[in-house]
């Protein structure tokens, strides 16, 4: 990637005169093990902990290469991540630091817990759920996070005209994906001449989107728009 790090210190939000940065208040201790969050009076205050600016959750993030690229491309951002594999959240949060990112904030849990606690209704601008499944197994099937129950979550979280973005290489949790996207009223595909996409529709890969391209996969790619008028809460 040529894009260069945001210097250590803070980071001006163009236009805003604000300071991006993490809350000096979370422990160094906390923040690797992913679990400051509970700390927090819920939902979060994310204005208060990483300044302005869109923000954007992934879930699922493995060991976070994807959200650190995307953070260090968008310093005027804030990237949030959520995964349950705190081995892989640990190695994230000292790449995070190695570079200097100062707008990322991660946490360890069930995504389907920490999305309906952590942010407040129509707060964020994206929701990312990259490859959630590599070795998709029946008995997984239930917590899976394709499904219209997440979706509805994540639909709550987003706001209005935000986006979630999905992707994976296995054709029936796809169909699953679609079938799901199709009973959530909320959210409007930006693809409805085809069920989803089978290019990338985004500037850097996945670790497994590389892995599978080179096992040369067909892959499925989804993107939709929470829908411009009021959810149900
Ligand atoms: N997105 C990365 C990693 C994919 S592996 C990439 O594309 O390379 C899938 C990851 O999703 C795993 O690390 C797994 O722990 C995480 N995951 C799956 N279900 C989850 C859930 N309900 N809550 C949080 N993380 C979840």
């Amino acid at each position: 990637m040529n894009v260069k790090p945001s210097p250590p210190g803070t980071v001006k939000v163009p236009g805003e005169g604000r300071e991006l940065g993490r809350s000096p208040e979370i422990p160094p201790v906390r923040l690797i093990n992913g679990d400051w969050w509970k700390d927090e009076d819920l939902p979060i205050d994310w204005t208060r902990l990483l300044g302005k600016g869109a923000l954007n959750a992934e879930v699922g993030f493995g060991e976070g290469e994807f959200l650190l690229a995307m953070a260090l491309r968008h310093p005027d951002m804030r990237y949030v991540g959520i995964e349950r594999f705190a081995e892989g959240h640990r190695k994230l949060v000292k790449k995070v630091r190695s570079e200097g990112a100062e707008n990322v904030l991660t946490m360890v849990g069930d995504a389907y817990i920490i999305l309906n606690l952590a942010f407040e209704q129509g707060v964020l601008d994206s929701v990312t759920v990259n490859f959630p499944d590599p070795w998709p197994k029946a008995r997984h099937a239930r917590r899976r996070l394709y499904t219209e129950e997440f979706f509805r979550i994540a639909a709550r979280k987003l706001k209005r005209g935000g986006t979630l973005y999905l992707a994976t290489d296995d054709r029936p949790y796809a169909e699953q994906a679609a079938r799901a996207l199709a009973a959530v009223s909320e959210l409007i595909s930006t693809h409805p001449e085809r069920p989803w996409l089978d290019s990338s529709p985004y500037p850097v890969q996945t670790r497994y989107e590389t892995k599978w391209i080179r096992e040369g996969r067909v892959l499925h790619y989804f993107v939709f728009r929470r829908k411009e008028d009021p959810c149900p809460t």
